[in-house]
């Protein structure tokens, strides 16, 4: 008896929109990194074939498909996983759209599957060279912010960093940091954003200014913005508390629960009013699925807006999943009203 025969389709088809929504929304050299270890090539990747043996990389990754020069292994997302995973067409195109935020989270996987790491977006060209500036911003801020404009910008948004456990390292003092856009030179304050390892990735930066008797951020002209990264982040986050453990997140206890948020001020307001939890800012939205944590975290905690706006919703649920994907708890706190997160939290 064929396999077909055993387990009739069960799945409606495809629509050729479908399956071109889910192979532009997979990023493929992130896919076939879950497998093959690849390393940048301009604009491409390149490692060994996982369809031949093979010492010397001939095996390509383009945007949009596969190719390999030594055995000729050719295709794109849905292939990949139907060639190297042996999977059906069917099942490739869901666990895809799946993964894509196309599908529900709730729909039982076909098979089961590896964690997800974090997808790797394409570095720009010029990214070791942001890197490098991104680094030296941080490393050339002053250390503490404890009597600076930063720790009075703070308190004027009701963060007062003196009543944490302990000051976040993560956060450092810039007297004169040059914005581009404006072409001037204002304080800042400087966040490390950090991988799961420890290692500086990218240094987010909020521009202030001293107006009416308070540090606020920077006004300036329109379209300008005040809070920018500089340098590329994946699985990157701003340590902001390390909660009762007191240990940093690489040596955080087995089944530790870790609050996960977008803004640094949302994540410190967190942090002030439930210091017993390790609270991490991921920088933004879109940023906060991908966040790196050691495994033996339990719970992940992701502080979401309240948004009525149906594609920022969709985002959202996407994020949602992919933390579901990648084999953790998740509990989603709502904000009611503005950044308040604090009452949801505690119940109050
Ligand atoms: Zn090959």
């Amino acid at each position: 008896m064929s396999e077909t025969q055993e387990r009739p389709p069960r799945h409606q088809p495809f629509t050729p929109a479908f399956l071109a929504d889910i192979r532009s929304r997979t990023p493929l050299a992130a896919l076939i990194a879950r497998d093959v270890r690849l390393t940048r090539a301009g604009r491409l990747w390149t490692g060994c074939c996982p369809f031949h043996g093979e010492k010397r990389p001939s095996f390509y990754v383009y945007p949009d498909h596969y190719h390999c020069f030594g055995c000729g292994a050719h295709g794109d997302a849905i292939k990949y996983l139907t060639m190297a995973h042996n999977m059906r067409f069917p099942d490739a195109v869901e666990d895809l759209a799946r993964e894509a935020g196309l599908m529900p989270a709730s729909a039982t996987p076909s098979a089961p599957r590896k964690p997800l790491a974090p997808l790797l977006p394409p570095e720009p060209d010029d990214a070791p060279q942001r890197r490098d500036a991104a680094w030296a911003i941080y490393r050339d801020a002053q250390p503490s912010i404890l009597d600076t404009p930063v720790e009075a910008y703070l308190k004027n948004r009701r963060i007062d960093v003196r009543s944490l456990p302990r000051v976040p390292r993560a956060l450092r003092f810039h007297p004169n940091l040059y914005h581009s856009e404006s072409r001037m030179s204002f304080p800042a304050m400087v966040a490390a954003i950090d991988n799961g390892a420890g290692r500086h990735l990218a240094t987010h930066r909020t521009w202030l200014e001293y107006a009416g008797g308070a540090w606020i951020k920077a006004r300036l002209p329109a379209g300008m913005k005040n809070k920018m990264v500089l340098g590329t982040f994946p699985g990157g986050s701003i340590r902001l508390a390390r909660g009762a453990s007191g240990k940093s997140l690489a040596q955080a206890p087995a089944g530790e629960t870790v609050v996960i948020g977008e803004g640094i001020e949302t994540c410190l307001s967190v942090a002030l009013a439930l210091p017993e939890l390790r609270v991490l800012s991921g920088v933004s939205g879109g940023a906060m699925g991908g966040v790196e944590l050691p495994p033996q975290i339990g719970m992940v905690v992701l502080l979401i807006d309240n948004d009525t706006k149906p594609e920022a919703i969709a985002a959202k649920a996407r994020i949602v999943d992919r933390w579901i994907q990648r084999g953790f708890n998740v509990r989603i706190a709502r904000s009611p009203h503005g950044n308040d997160f604090n009452d949801c939290l505690t119940g109050g």
